[in-house]
């Protein structure tokens, strides 16, 4: 997902012809500090679930921010660290044409994220929705400033501002 329209870059001072509305890491951070040899023995990783040494259990979702003034969402796409009664209990639901009414679960963040303070361990509220969907992620009404963006939302020079140092590094 994307917006229509590009942007002029302040970093390179090009024109970039998409501005993306979604970002997020292929795996939980902890994924990442397992050596390459031990990998495939001791983790699952599928685009939206990952068992690690069958005890740490995780959900990718979308933590979504509005965007101010648009009807967009600007999305980070975060691991949460779930219980393994709520890991069995997703599985279970998953072809469940209305698991979107099941009640939203708890999970703390397994992700870091550019231009914030750790957000790893942030208290959120896992929302399912409909089959093919990944859930919301609604954090816990904090000061930390991921929590005061998805409060208040996003101006879209934010979102500009997170492609370009997303593309060019830096923070
Ligand atoms: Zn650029």
């Amino acid at each position: 997902m994307s917006n229509k329209n590009g942007f002029q870059c302040s970093r390179c001072e090009q024109y970039h012809d998409e501005l993306p509305l979604a970002y997020g890491p292929e795996a939980p951070a902890i994924y990442f500090s397992i050596p390459a040899e031990e990998v495939s023995e001791r983790t699952m990783l599928s685009p939206d679930l990952c068992v690690i040494d069958q005890e740490h259990f995780f959900l990718c979702g979308n933590l979504e921010l509005p965007i101010i003034d648009s009807d967009q969402l600007f999305s980070w796409d975060v691991w949460v660290s779930v219980s393994k009664e709520n890991f069995k209990k997703t599985l279970d639901q998953w072809e469940n044409p209305e698991r979107d009414q099941q009640p939203p679960m708890f999970g703390l963040i397994a992700t870091t994220l550019p231009t914030y303070p750790d957000s790893q361990n942030l208290k959120a509220n896992i929302h399912p929705r409909a089959v093919g969907r990944k859930p919301f992620i609604e954090l816990e009404p904090t000061d930390h400033p991921l929590a005061v963006e998805q409060r208040e939302g996003i101006p879209l020079t934010r979102v500009q501002e997170i492609a370009e140092l997303i593309l060019h590094g830096g923070d």
